[in-house]
């Protein structure tokens, strides 16, 4: 993996932790919502949102060992990153101590890509650095399956999260929104109608192989 050193940002050039979500599932994606301020919900985005404003209202609570805040505000300075968990668990320890233990809440089924680890991870990172503390655990909670997924925050994951942070960072900051390349993805993406990957990808083809041809000749 490409470096991935931490740099220190100052609070104005902080960007939301989603933008990492949005960077590991698809770069130009993440620079259409960004960059050109592009948004349009699609039955997935709404489904998600209403489960995300469905879990924030529950407000926190105790139950035993364990103390439950909702619609937690992060933000690291390491990784330039500001945004909100949907939950925040705090075990107790047999010393009396609390271990918090972020869970994120997802409308679906785990993905086969890492963009919903790099998204829980960078939530923990923020919380370690807001409260001192080390994290080494949180889980994935998926709508679909009723299942939590537990999410070790393992080395390889931390320096994930640090390289996709910074390579958002760069893309937003550099204002260029790459070309599309159409993929599986592309089929539930909501901004496939704005992106026109199929049209663009044909088009740029076509282009090429004009200029193969005169260069040719
Ligand atoms: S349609 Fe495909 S290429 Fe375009 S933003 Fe969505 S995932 Fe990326």
């Amino acid at each position: 993996m490409a470096d991935a050193r931490i740099i220190h940002h100052d609070s104005d050039e902080l960007i939301p932790i989603s933008a990492l979500t949005q960077y590991a599932y698809c770069p130009r994606r993440c620079a259409l919502i960004h960059i050109e301020q592009i948004w349009e919900e699609n039955r997935f985005t709404a489904e998600g949102r209403i489960m995300h404003e469905h879990v924030h209202e529950e407000g926190d609570e105790s139950r035993g060992d364990v103390r439950i805040e909702r619609g937690v505000a992060l933000r690291s300075l390491k990784l330039g990153l500001t945004g909100k968990a949907d939950v925040v668990e705090y075990h107790r320890q047999p010393d009396g101590s609390w271990q918090a233990f972020p869970v994120e809440y997802k409308r679906g089924k785990p993905k086969p890509d890492d963009s919903d680890k790099v998204q829980l991870c960078a939530q923990a990172m923020c919380l370690e650095e807001m409260l001192n503390v080390s994290i080494p655990a949180g889980a994935l909670f998926y709508g679909k399956t009723r299942r939590r997924l537990d999410v070790d925050f393992d080395e390889t994951l931390r320096q994930e999260t640090q390289y996709v942070a910074k390579k958002a960072h760069e893309l937003i900051e550099s204002g260029q929104t790459p070309k599309p390349v159409y993929a599986k993805r592309c089929e539930s993406c909501s901004l496939v109608a704005e992106c026109m990957p199929r049209t663009i990808q044909k088009k740029r083809s076509v282009e090429s192989y004009l200029k193969r041809m005169l260069d040719e000749t």
